[in-house]
C-alpha cells in the first residue's frame, strides 16, 4: 500500500466498513450489494455476549443461508462449552469441581485449555487463564445487562486471590481406565478459576472460518467483536481491507491493510474499563501484579488462526510494546502493532516490519509518533 493512494483507499475501506458494519439479528440475509457475479451477504447474530458478524461473497442464496445458520449454531455449541457466564456449561463445571477433585473434562475444552497454556509459556505468563478471579475482584466481568461495575479491589482481597493464578495451577491428565481421548482437569489451588475471554472467541472464529470452507463459500470475512478471520476475494479485489482502529476515537481509523487467509485480533483499552480520579483501569490484567495493565492502548496482531491471534493480542497487551514486538518479530507467520502512550498522553506506535510493507498509516496529529520500523 503506497501512501499516495492512501486517500482513495480510505474512501474505498469506509464504504467496504459501512457494509459490513453490524446489523442486529435478522431472519433473513441481507442481500447489500452485487460486484460483478458475486453477491455480499451479511448477517449477525448476538452470541457470547457480543455481536458475530459473517459477510460472504457467493451466488448461491440458499447454500450460503444455510451453511451460515450452521456457523452460527456452532458457535451457540461452543458457548456452552466455554461460557463462564452460563451456570452448566462445561467450563463452568469445571471452575466449580477442579479445585476439589479432578474432573472428567470434555476434549474439546481441554484442547482449548491446552492452547491457552501453550500462549502462557510462549509469554512468560503475561497471557493467563486463571486470571479469573482477579477479572472479578476488579469488576471486570459483565453483568446481565453487559455492563461492567468497576472498582479498585482492596489489597486483602486481592492478596487472597493472587496465590490462585497461575496457569501452573493447571493439571491435565489423562483419565485412567478409560479411552484415550479422555483427561481430567484439576486445580492445584481451590480458588482458581479459567476464563477463556482472551481465547475462546479466537477459536470459535477459526471453527466458523472451517464451517464456511467445508459449505463451499468461497470468500468470506468474520468479526466476533474484534476477532477478526478472512479467506478468499472479496468480489473484485483481491484482499480484505482491514482497519486500524484509533483508541482514542474509535469511530476512526488510523491505518488498513490488506489480508487474506489470515486471521486479526485486536486487545484495546477501550473494550471494558472505568476512569477512577482520571486514571483509566482497563479490564486486562498483569497476572504477575493482580492490576489492569496502564499505558498501552490497543495491540493488533496478525495470525494465520484467530485463536493465536486473539492470545496473542492479549498476552502481547501484557508484555508491553518492547517485549511485544520482540514476540511478534521472533514468532514465523505473526505480525502486528502496538499503540500505547506515556505519561503526558503522547501516543506511539510501534509496527513489525511485515505489517509495515502492506500497511498505510495516517496518524492524526502531531501528538502521534511512528516508532522504529524503517519502512516508513
Ligand atoms: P481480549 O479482549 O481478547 O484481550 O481478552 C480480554 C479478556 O480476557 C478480559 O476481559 C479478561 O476476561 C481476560 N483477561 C484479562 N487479563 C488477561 C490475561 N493477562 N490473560 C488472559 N486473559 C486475560
Ligand atoms: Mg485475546
Amino acid at each position: 500500500m503506497k501512501k499516495i493512494n492512501l486517500k482513495t483507499f480510505f474512501l474505498g475501506l469506509m464504504i467496504l466498513i459501512a457494509l459490513l458494519r453490524p446489523c442486529a439479528a435478522a431472519d433473513n440475509l441481507a442481500d447489500l450489494t452485487v460486484v460483478h457475479d458475486q453477491k455480499l451477504y451479511k448477517k449477525a447474530a448476538f452470541l457470547m455476549g457480543t455481536i458475530l458478524t459473517i459477510s460472504v461473497y457467493g451466488n448461491d442464496e440458499s447454500i450460503i443461508s444455510s451453511t451460515v445458520l450452521k456457523a452460527f449454531d456452532e458457535v451457540k455449541r461452543l458457548e456452552k462449552l466455554m461460557s463462564n457466564y452460563m451456570d452448566d456449561s462445561e467450563l463452568s463445571k469445571v471452575n466449580r469441581l477442579a479445585g476439589k477433585r479432578a474432573f472428567n473434562c470434555d476434549p474439546e475444552l481441554i484442547y482449548v485449555i491446552e492452547e491457552s497454556l501453550k500462549y502462557s509459556v510462549l509469554t512468560n505468563g503475561a497471557f493467563d487463564i486463571t486470571v479469573s478471579p482477579v477479572v472479578n475482584l476488579w469488576g471486570f466481568f459483565a453483568n446481565s445487562n453487559g455492563d461492567i461495575d468497576g472498582s479498585i479491589p482492596d489489597d486483602d482481597a486481592l492478596a487472597t486471590v493472587m496465590p490462585a493464578v497461575s496457569y501452573k495451577n493447571i493439571v491435565i491428565t489423562p483419565t485412567p481406565d478409560s479411552n484415550l481421548e479422555e483427561n481430567t482437569i484439576s486445580f492445584k489451588n481451590p480458588l482458581t478459576q479459567i476464563d477463556l475471554g482472551a481465547i475462546g472467541k479466537g477459536y470459535a472464529v477459526d471453527r466458523v472460518i472451517q464451517i464456511l470452507k467445508d459449505g463451499g463459500i468461497a470468500s468470506a470475512l468474520v468479526n466476533f467483536a474484534g476477532n477478526i478471520a478472512a479467506y478468499g476475494s472479496p468480489g473484485e479485489r483481491d484482499k480484505w481491507s482491514i482497519g486500524l482502529r484509533d483508541p482514542k476515537d474509535i469511530s476512526n481509523i488510523i491505518g488498513a491493510f490488506n489480508i487474506t487467509d489470515k486471521a486479526v485480533s485486536t486487545s484495546g483499552n477501550y473494550e471494558r474499563y472505568f476512569i477512577k480520579d482520571g486514571k483509566r483501569y482497563t479490564h486486562i490484567i498483569d497476572p504477575r501484579t493482580g492490576f489492569p495493565v496502564s499505558g498501552m492502548m490497543s495491540v493488533t496482531v496478525i495470525a494465520d488462526t484467530a485463536i493465536e491471534a486473539d492470545a496473542l493480542s492479549t498476552g502481547i497487551f501484557v508484555l508491553g510494546d518492547k517485549e511485544g514486538l520482540a514476540l511478534m518479530e521472533k514468532l514465523d507467520n505473526v505480525e502486528g502493532a502496538i499503540i500505547f502512550e506515556d505519561e503526558s498522553s503522547s501516543v506511539f506506535v510501534r509496527v513489525t516490519e511485515g505489517l509495515s510493507d502492506i500497511l498505510g498509516l495516517d496518524l492524526p496529529d502531531d501528538n502521534w509518533h511512528l516508532l522504529s520500523s524503517k519502512k516508513f
